[in-house]
């Protein structure tokens, strides 16, 4: 998927990150021509851990 950040920007294949804030979870993504920083989405902690426990996706081993 790619987006454009302002007619002036080219261009740019999405980035999506998360970072938790508080209780949410805030998806978003970085314009790499001006750092702007686009939220994509608000989730409530609560529902992501409910989430990633039906994926149950494993974590990395760390001793
Ligand atoms: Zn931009």
């Amino acid at each position: 998927m790619q987006v454009t950040c302002d007619p002036y920007h080219k261009e740019f294949e999405l980035n999506n990150q998360e970072k938790r804030v508080g209780k949410l979870i805030v998806g978003f993504f970085v314009c790499p021509n001006c750092n702007r920083k686009y939220t994509v989405y608000l989730m409530d902690a609560q529902a992501i851990a409910a989430k990633e426990d039906s994926e149950r996706v494993p974590k990395l081993a760390g001793g």
